[in-house]
């Protein structure tokens, strides 16, 4: 039942493709699909865009169509060229190239200009000389109109002199602005005559000196995607009460033949324990709350990557959650599952130790040593085995040793019998104690005929609990940072009464620095996936590790612990 209700669903278009659908059919746009993904460069792109640049792109791939990177760089205060780079790398590493060079909204400033100037001379724009408070307290409520500027009806040339001096620098910041002549009386407030263009003197990125008046983001996008050929522009659900203003703006500036861009919008991605906003995630970095904004707890694309997620999972979450007409919010327990289950097929299989306790073998030769073969991934039988070495010296975990442990505890306690998994089963005989009483070492006799894998009757013994081990003299040194949920509330950004701040989860990083890993992973590449045994899904750090020092971050554990932990 389930399956075939799954296909059906994979089978129905979401309602963008609908629409799509309809176009082509109709021969729309000489059945070009054509979209766009406009970041503003003022931060690094998170999980929210993931599902933008997902959606974007996969309906051009789905269509035959093209998409464009564009940079929304209208706004010259916020915007650094480390976040232009930063959006680059991100949308290529979840798999997706533009088409041609990304474009920039700033690119268009002389053709933006050109149109602000046939609008003026249509008589559909005005130069006001009110401070903005002023024009702000004219804007009246949804229920009450608008009161209409006394400068509203300047004469066209007087208008086409005052913004021509704008441009020329003429004026002080906030001494004028330009607006679309619409309104003042319409139920939309974005229809109220808005402002256009504004004074700022400030350097650009990459127009340096050149502009003074820059316009204001309804103007820019709608003509930017006009400009550009964009046939679908898709957007977030806020900017459904701008539509009519973005196709008002085209009607002024559209000419016969050309493509006309849509906007069509859907909800924003939510995610549960997460915050999404620019804003706040500068804040965390800019307060040293977490490293950078490719800390591993980020939920910035850069810090998913290094923590160890893979784009695919990242695509298929995006597929997965599909597109909403309403703002909801997904559990970011199903992003974690579609980790779970893309590195569970991909991730070989290794052993760590985190907390290092020794175990001497006590009836293995000291000069010995042998090697035990193992498989690398069971859902992966293609990827073989290798070979792990076995000495009289070994680590297992702190954890998986008790001294006094409770009749269900099936690890190691004095007397009782475990399987080191692939190699020996082995027996505590003795605990080692320091003079402040901490355990030590653990003194253990293996049995010599239990070699997983060769045969015997005592290989085949089973014992209730198998460990994952290394043998000390091989194992290298690394560190191991283990991450969890940044925010311990499901809607850290949701009240009123509290900073999201308060949220903070105190353990959501916990370093080890003392971790013996298997001698295999001696080289690993920065970024290579792994399963540690027992423990969950690791990646080698991409900043951080080196050669002789490897540092691993732990992605997701094994299993979701969250669900039972806070329910
Ligand atoms: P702001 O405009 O407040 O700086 P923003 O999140 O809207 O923040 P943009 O850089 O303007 O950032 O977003 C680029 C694109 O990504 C836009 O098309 C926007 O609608 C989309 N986007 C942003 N956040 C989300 C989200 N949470 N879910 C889906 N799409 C998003
Ligand atoms: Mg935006």
């Amino acid at each position: 039942m389930t399956e075939h209700k799954e296909t059906e669903e994979k089978r129905s278009l979401n309602f963008i493709e609908s629409i799509i659908e309809e176009d082509l059919k109709n021969n729309k746009n000489q059945g070009a699909v054509y979209t766009r993904f406009p970041p503003e460069p003022n931060g690094y792109l998170h999980i929210g865009h993931a599902k933008s640049i997902c959606l974007n792109f996969g309906l051009a791939q789905k269509y035959n169509g093209r998409t464009n990177l564009r940079f929304d760089d209208t706004n010259p205060t916020k915007e650094e060229v480390e976040y232009v780079d930063s959006i680059k790398e991100d949308v290529n590493w979840l798999g997706f190239e533009w088409e041609g060079e990304p474009r920039f909204a700033s690119d268009y400033f002389e053709q933006l200009y050109e149109w602000a100037v046939k609008i003026i001379k249509q008589g559909a724009a005005y130069v006001d000389d009110q401070p903005s408070e002023v024009i702000s307290s004219q804007k009246g409520t949804p229920t009450q109109p608008g009161v209409e500027s006394p400068y509203r009806n300047r004469s066209i040339e007087k208008n086409l002199n005052l913004f021509e001096r704008m441009k020329n620098g003429e004026f002080d910041e906030g001494e004028k602005v330009l607006r679309a002549k619409i309104d003042m009386t319409s139920p939309n407030m974005h229809m109220r005559d808005p402002i256009m263009y504004r004074i700022l003197h400030q350097e650009h990125h990459r127009t340096g000196n050149k502009w003074c008046i820059y316009p204001m983001y309804d103007f820019a996008h709608g003509q930017s995607d006009y400009i550009e050929g964009i046939t679908h522009s898709v957007c977030t659900l806020e900017f459904e009460v701008h539509r009519p203003l973005y196709e008002w703006f085209l009607e002024n500036v559209y000419q016969e033949g050309d493509i006309k861009p849509r906007q069509i919008e859907f909800a924003r991605l939510n995610l549960s324990y997460t915050i999404m906003s620019k804003r706040k995630l500068l804040e965390l970095v800019q307060k040293n709350i977490v490293n950078g904004w490719d800390d591993p707890r980020m939920p910035t694309i850069s810090g998913f990557r290094r923590r160890g997620y893979t784009p695919a999972s990242i695509r298929k979450f995006a597929d997965t959650i599909g597109v909403a007409k309403r703002d909801n919010v997904i559990d970011v327990a199903l992003l974690e599952h579609s980790l779970r289950d893309d590195l569970n097929k991909t991730a070989p299989r290794v052993m760590a130790v985190l907390n290092p306790l020794k175990i001497i073998i006590t009836n293995y030769p000291e000069d010995k040593e042998e090697w035990v073969n193992i498989e690398n991934n069971p859902e992966d039988e293609a990827i073989g085995t290798r070979e792990m070495p076995f000495s009289r010296e070994i680590y297992i975990e702190q954890d998986d040793f008790m001294e006094d442990a409770p009749k269900k505890f099936f690890r190691l306690a004095p007397g009782k019998e475990v399987r080191l998994k692939a190699a020996y089963i082995i027996k505590c005989e003795k605990v080692i104690k320091d003079t402040e009483g901490n355990i030590t070492e653990l003194y253990c006799t293996y049995d010599t005929e239990s070699k997983s894998g060769s045969g015997t009757e005592a290989s085949k013994r089973k014992v209730k609990g198998t460990l994952h081990w290394v043998s000390a003299k091989h194992a290298i040194d690394a560190e191991v940072r283990l991450y969890d949920r940044l925010f311990i509330d499901e809607d850290p950004a949701g009240r009123k009464d509290k900073d999201f701040k308060e949220f903070i989860n105190p353990e959501s990083l916990k370093v080890f620095n003392n971790c013996k890993i298997e001698p295999n992973l001696k080289n690993a590449e920065p970024e290579t996936k792994y399963q540690f045994q027992r423990l969950g899904y690791f990646c080698v750090d991409r900043r951080d590790s080196k050669p002789g020092s490897l540092v691993f971050n732990r992605t997701v554990p094994l299993k979701d612990s969250w669900s039972k932990k806070n329910k």
